[in-house]
């Protein structure tokens, strides 16, 4: 394999026949493993994601005028957005199809994708409309639960709906693809490829593909962030980590236990027992025919009390509460992610020369407690990415001074503005006696509130009040922690 580059097929149609410059090709089947030695002819491989080596003569390297390294929902909006445009450009994936390596809660808010791609629901891969949204406090046996039923989230710009990410993501890519973007699957960008201190392309394999400018949408991790200095090194306060598992039940039980139709879906956050009160919590959302049932919890809190969250997920699925929400389900599949929390906060400038960060490499998540926004974030700071290029294309280059727009369409596209609003947030939400004592508190003021013994009922605020001079939590501390809350929220 010396002395090749990477290079890269122009669309070829299926069947056809490859060009006569590149006779052979390596498919990687995996990113964290060397490439495998299938080296095949290019004609008939019927599909134009594939990555060529070219080993039999020297040739002018394919030069793009866009590289983007990731196919999550940063990565497809920004490179649908430049190739719709008419951007040359790549799109660099390192699972062996997009969405392969996703993992993620389950909800979409739609409002990006009502901007993008205005007539998506066609074919999008939705698998239901959250309708039912459902906030549960868990103590060892019992739940005290908030409902909220809406039916008209079902529609129009402030619905979310729940998704395979394997489907969405292929679908997105595929829109990126239709509209003109060249996809290539199973390589890992490994650096950037500089020239004259500019961002000028990027490194792959050993070789090199250039470009005039490069967005890095390689998620939470973000390689290329990090490598381009924006990024500092990853501290397990700034990560929470995520499970998930995916459990199958049959339609109508589906139906009937979460009390839908067809087309709606319930979303729950779980609190307090769910995550062993450490710092974090669980969450459940209605697919059509599976559930998605998982835990972000705190990485610090994991690694200081030594917690495996595969034991933490073992211990929540058994709660009552949720063993009567799976009962007879059947796992279908177990995956893990880490979760960046400390928001923008983590990649404070999120352009370079040559360079763009969209997505969860640039700390693009919101997560309120009560909502969990990534994918929606992701996909607005994609398309801000990509208009920040077609302005700077426009002003003749992509100099870091050229590229700051993107921070003023970020904040158009209500990205870095959400953000701010809730920037208390993650620090809030560092507050153990939000996940500990709270949920214990509200739990046995309820199983009080509800015991009717015959030994004299008492009020409400008698209860509350008698537990919260138990020792348990001071005035002072529960009103700062209240106030706290309503202005972090
Ligand atoms: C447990 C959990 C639950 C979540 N729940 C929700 C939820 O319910 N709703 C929500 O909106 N968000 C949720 N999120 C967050 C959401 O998943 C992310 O915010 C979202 O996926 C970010 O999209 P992205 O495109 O920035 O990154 P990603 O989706 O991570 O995509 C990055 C892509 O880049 C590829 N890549 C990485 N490195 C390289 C490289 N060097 N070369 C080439 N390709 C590379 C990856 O394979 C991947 O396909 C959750 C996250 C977790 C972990």
């Amino acid at each position: 394999m010396t002395g090749s580059s990477i290079r890269v097929a122009p669309n070829l149609p299926q069947g056809a026949e490859g060009d006569a410059s590149c006779v052979r090709l390596r498919m990687l089947t995996q990113d964290t493993n060397p490439p495998s030695d299938i080296v095949r002819l290019a004609s008939g491989l019927g599909s134009k994601t594939y990555t060529r080596t070219c080993l039999t003569r020297p040739e002018p390297m394919e030069k793009f005028d866009a590289i983007v390294v990731g196919a999550g929902p940063a990565g497809s909006a920004a490179a649908y957005g430049l190739a719709k445009a008419g951007v040359k450009t790549l799109l660099v994936e390192r699972g062996k199809a997009p969405g392969h390596k996703a993992m993620f809660g389950g909800r979409i808010y739609a409002y990006p994708l009502h901007k993008l791609l205005p007539d998506f629901e066609k074919d999008c891969p939705i698998e239901r409309y959250v309708t039912r949204e459902n906030m549960s406090f868990l103590a060892e046996e019992t739940a005290l639960n908030v409902q909220f039923d809406a039916p008209k989230l079902a529609s129009g710009a402030s619905a979310s709906f729940t998704a395979n990410r394997a489907k969405f993501d292929a679908w997105l890519a595929k829109k990126a693809e239709d509209a003109g973007a060249m996809l290539i699957t199973g390589i890992r960008v490994d650096g950037l490829h500089r020239e004259g201190g500019k961002v000028a392309g990027v490194v792959a394999d050993h070789d090199t593909v250039k470009a005039d400018v490069v967005v890095a949408a390689d998620g939470a991790m973000s390689q290329i962030a990090r490598s381009a200095g924006l990024l500092g090194e990853p501290e397990p306060r700034e990560f929470s980590v995520g499970v998930k598992e995916t459990i199958e039940l049959p339609q109508k039980t589906l139906e009937d236990r979460f009390n839908i139709d067809e087309r709606e879906g319930a979303a729950h956050v779980f609190a307090g027992y769910a995550s062993n009160w450490l710092r974090g919590g669980g969450f459940l959302y209605t697919n059509k025919t599976t559930l998605s049932l998982g835990l972000v919890v705190s990485s610090e809190d994991l690694s200081v009390t030594k917690t495996e969250i595969g034991a933490l997920q073992d211990r929540f699925r058994k709660h009552p509460a949720i063993a009567r929400l799976t009962k007879g389900g059947k796992v279908l599949e177990w995956s893990a992610h880490l979760v960046p929390e400390l928001g923008m906060r983590m990649v404070p400038k999120a352009y370079a020369d040559g360079l763009l960060v969209a997505g969860d490499a640039a700390g693009f998540l919101l997560n309120t407690g009560y909502t969990f926004r990534g994918v929606d974030l992701a996909i607005a700071s994609g398309m801000a990415a990509s208009e920040a290029i077609l302005r700077a294309r426009k002003s003749g280059g992509y100099s870091a001074s050229a590229l700051a727009v993107y921070e003023t369409l970020l904040r158009e596209h209500q990205v870095t503005t959400d953000l701010e609003t809730f920037a208390r947030a993650p620090f809030y939400l560092k507050n153990p006696r939000l996940f500990n004592l709270y949920p214990r508190l509200l739990n046995e003021i309820a199983e009080k509130v509800y015991s009717i013994d015959g030994r004299g009922q008492r009020r409400l605020m008698d209860i509350a009040l008698e537990e919260a001079k138990a020792g348990k939590v001071s005035a002072v501390k529960m009103l700062l922690d209240l106030l706290g809350g309503a202005r972090a929220m």
